[in-house]
């Protein structure tokens, strides 16, 4: 271990604590072996270029439909010829045990499969969010990776976020005085009407699948509570050629135990990344909130004071993500955001559209 190995491994059981992460033995040398599956957007254009900036993991494995698109990712980052696969060969992965971890990069209607097949596969899973397109679907991953012994992880990676963390600490730690309410606003402009995303079989549902799940997990991660109950409504025009299958804008009230209101609108019409939350004694303010990069946070009566965030557990969320799962692995610890954090959210989400359809306060059990 070099110098800095040591006085990171030192300070990383107090600022794990800290961060709300569990504290984990120093193991400097094991790097965890992490297949790819599925070579798009975010796994090839986010994920793939983040094992640099780790610790504990390494990208050995890719698996693409594509065979050109993999020779050429696996030639770009040093993946050899037996860690490429395709989804043919999937299972194949049980006997490569450079293999580790899978990480599930696809459209959401396939999560759950390969899901279960990693874990069947003898493989930990790290899952990109929403977790799956139901929460039937959710229950039969964690069986799945229970069953086969196996760590399952949700990609979400604002857990892991500074900016995230520290208005979590200074909430939790009383710094605007007692919560009275929380709000939240997560979209995007949704273009090609053809994409997975705007497909319902797909996607599972619309803008709060898939960006407005960041408010609602924000409304549970800043409060530290559950919702007991939610209440919401949708507006889509169902002529525009986007919005045929799936909603488009969608805000829902969210009712806490100690009384908090949380309010999320989550929208594919318009841009929009933004969280607050409003004490007795002052207000907590990100924005954006959740993006890749350039997040800002306010604490104070308005926007005067801008807070540089203490580091986060990585070099980049992601890195503090991927490196999360692999300490999980190698001391056997229960990630941060499981597959029960997954479905947690997908339980919420489906009373949000009951509510919505049905017109009426749903309560959550
Ligand atoms: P994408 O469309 O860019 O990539 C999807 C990949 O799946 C492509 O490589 C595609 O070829 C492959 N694929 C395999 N079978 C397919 C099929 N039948 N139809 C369509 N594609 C198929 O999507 P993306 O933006 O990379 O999203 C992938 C996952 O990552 C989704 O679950 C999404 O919610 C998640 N995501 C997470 C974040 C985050 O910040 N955590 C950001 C973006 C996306």
């Amino acid at each position: 271990m070099n110098r800095r190995g040591l006085v990171l491994a030192a300070g990383s059981a107090i600022t794990a604590s800290a961060m709300g992460l569990p504290a984990m033995a120093a193991t400097p040398e094991r790097k965890l072996g992490y297949a790819i599956v599925g070579l798009g957007g975010y796994g090839l254009g986010i994920i793939i270029p983040q094992f640099k900036n780790c610790q504990h993991s390494k990208l050995v494995a890719l698996v693409s439909g594509d065979p050109a698109k993999a020779k050429r990712v696996a030639a770009e980052y040093g993946v050899p010829e037996r860690g490429i696969y395709n989804y043919e060969n999937f299972d194949s992965i049980k006997d490569n045990p450079d293999i580790d971890v899978v990480y599930v990069c696809l459209p959401v209607s396939m999560h759950a499969e390969y899901t279960i097949r990693a874990a069947q596969a003898g493989k930990h899973v790290m899952c990109e969010k929403p977790m799956a397109v139901s929460s039937k679907e959710c229950e039969a991953m964690i069986a799945a990776c229970k069953k086969a012994g196996k760590k399952l992880m949700i990609g979400y990676r604002c857990h892991f976020e500074a900016n995230n963390l520290e208005a979590r600490r200074i909430a939790r730690a009383g710094g605007i005085g007692k919560l009275r309410y929380f709000r939240s606003e997560h979209g995007f402009t949704a273009g090609n009407p053809n994409a997975w995303r705007l497909k319902k079989a797909m996607s599972g549902g619309g803008s709060l699948m898939d960006i407005g799940i960041y408010a609602l997990n924000a409304a549970r991660y800043m409060t530290g509570e559950e919702p007991v109950s939610v209440y919401a409504k949708e507006t889509t025009d169902r002529n525009d050629p986007r919005f045929r299958e799936v909603e488009d804008m969608i805000e829902f009230q969210l009712e806490f135990p100690s009384g908090v209101i949380g309010s999320c609108m989550s929208m594919y019409s318009a841009n929009q990344n933004h969280i607050l939350l409003i004490g007795d004694k002052g207000r907590i303010d990100l924005e954006p909130g959740t993006r890749y990069e350039g997040n800002q946070l306010w604490v104070g009566q308005d926007r005067s004071k801008l807070v540089t965030p203490p580091p986060g557990p990585g070099a980049t969320q992601w890195a503090g993500q991927l490196d999360h799962l692999s300490l999980c692995i190698i001391n056997n610890k229960e990630p941060i955001v499981g597959g029960e954090e997954g479905l947690r959210d997908i339980r919420i989400i489906e009373a949000v559209y009951r509510s919505a359809r049905e017109q009426k306060r749903i309560a959550l059990t």
